[in-house]
């Protein structure tokens, strides 16, 4: 009988801060770390939570999900985005392996789970994109999170909306009771019978970050100075993390494998590139109506029959085409596909900072990155500056903006993430190099002693000795 797991992961937990700048105050990190295997771990194209845990989960990359971030173009019309449902992982993930093979998992949180998905021997709560309501069912089988409501003696909660906002203390006690309450579960849950995986998701430190990075990094360009009462809620997070852990640690039975992962990290947020008002003033872009103030990009009316090409706002700019049979509207000939993409991705490469320093933008088409594209893939994926700035939907207002447009934001996301687990590696046990986050899945499946899919993009590479 394989091990039980227990893969606890905290999205958006930054190596440098745990490995490195607060280690010294993480003495449950720390143990954990000296008695088993830690190091970065490399996060999926794009790093952002939908896809990266639905990639992580199943083992299969962006592309062959068909998942490009939490929104995705459902098809080739211009009628926007909709929001990643559970059932658009089409390949099965971990939990649905093991339900087939007669084992028992508790999938809490894991994104995208809503619709909350029913497991012939486990259970599941819904990850933060479940909408709030009276007749939502947000966990499967209903009793399962009745109960657990019933031991927590609180509601379960997904999220703390709104975490792009000014009131700040306010959003800092909600994640820390969110974070509280996620590890009361995890404690009950590790000692209820009857489980071989729990696999818990938790948001807490990245709202944690996009809210209060800028406090405590004097590199951050709006850092306010080493006096603001809210330098400390980055550092006292994590402190406060590491005790919930150690709670963790005790409840765990000693068979237990424990994984402490995370998405991806955090760097500092420089600042955001108005992709659309980039793309407008070079003319590959036309409104019907230019405005004169910033306005969402869901709000103007495009001249389709002039436009080459529009992106979308987010961690990282996706750039469309207006293609000739494949758009409505299409005006750029299958013939110049490719020149369009490589003129295009060379002029976003150039594009300099906000003061004209250059910045490592990096542009790939996306079968560079993924080993099939379904859906309705962008043609191109922009990584502003490496990820130190964002990219903002918005016409009508500036080019370079100092934050995001859709409120306060002190971080964008980072390559690598965290990965501590309570027992060595065959490397032996300390640091190891070279994780990957796509991995993990097929990983866990070996661990159980299932076959890894064979077109899987991830492989059991971890092998605990
Ligand atoms: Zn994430």
């Amino acid at each position: 009988m394989a091990q039980r797991v227990f893969v606890l992961g905290l999205d958006c937990l930054e190596p440098s801060l745990v490995f490195e700048q607060f280690r010294e105050h993480l003495p449950h990190f720390r143990r954990l770390m000296h008695q088993g295997s830690w190091g970065p771990l490399r996060s999926v194209h794009p790093p952002i939570t939908v896809p990266a845990w639905a990639c992580a989960a199943s083992g299969y990359d962006a592309g062959q999900l068909g998942l490009y971030g939490f929104r995705n173009r459902s098809d080739t019309s211009y009628r926007g985005l909709s929001l990643a449902l559970a059932h658009q992982v089409t390949r099965p993930r971990l939990w649905e392996h093991l339900d087939r093979a007669g084992l028992r998992s508790l999938v809490l949180g894991v994104p995208p789970l809503f619709p909350v998905p029913r497991l012939a021997h486990g259970a599941a709560v819904g990850c933060f994109l479940t909408p709030e309501g009276e007749n939502v069912r947000w966990c499967e089988p209903p009793q399962f999170g009745q109960e657990l409501a019933r031991v927590l003696g609180s509601p379960w909660m997904f999220d703390v909306a709104p975490f792009r906002t000014e009131n700040r203390q306010e959003l800092l006690k909600r994640i820390h009771r969110m974070t509280r309450l996620h590890f009361d579960a995890a404690c009950h849950l590790a000692q209820s019978p009857h489980w071989d995986l729990i696999f818990l998701v938790h948001m807490g430190p990245d709202r944690l970050h996009h809210a209060f990075w800028q406090f405590f990094d004097p590199h951050h360009p709006q850092y306010p100075g080493a006096d603001n009462p809210l330098r400390e809620a980055v550092p006292e997070y994590y402190r406060f993390l590491d005790q919930q852990l150690g709670r963790l640690l005790k409840a765990l039975p000693s068979d237990v494998l424990l994984l402490v992962v995370s998405d991806h990290g955090a760097c500092p947020l420089e600042g955001g590139i108005a992709v659309n008002q980039w793309l407008m003033e070079r003319g590959y872009l036309v409104l019907r109506r230019r405005p004169d103030q910033p306005t969402a990009w869901g709000e103007v009316e495009v001249d389709w029959s002039r436009t080459v090409a529009w992106s979308e706002g987010g961690y990282y700019a996706r750039v469309f085409l207006n293609l000739q049979g494949r758009e409505p509207q299409g005006v750029v000939p299958p013939g110049e596909y490719e020149a369009w993409r490589d003129r295009l991705a060379a002029e976003m490469e150039a594009l300099p900072g906000p003061d004209g320093e250059p910045i490592p933008t990096a542009v790939f088409r996306p079968e560079e990155l993924f080993r099939e594209c379904r859906g309705v893939a962008p043609d191109l994926i922009c990584y502003w500056g490496n990820l130190r700035y964002r990219s903002v939907g918005t016409v009508g207002g500036p080019l370079y903006w100092p934050g995001n447009d859709t409120g306060p934001d002190g971080a964008n996301h980072h390559w690598d993430g965290v990965f501590v687990s309570s027992r060595p590696l065959e490397q032996g046990p300390g640091q190891v190099q070279g994780l990957q986050l796509i991995d993990l899945g097929p990983s866990l499946l070996a661990h159980f002693g299932l076959p890894v899919p064979e077109d899987a993009a991830g492989e059991a590479a971890w092998r605990w000795a």
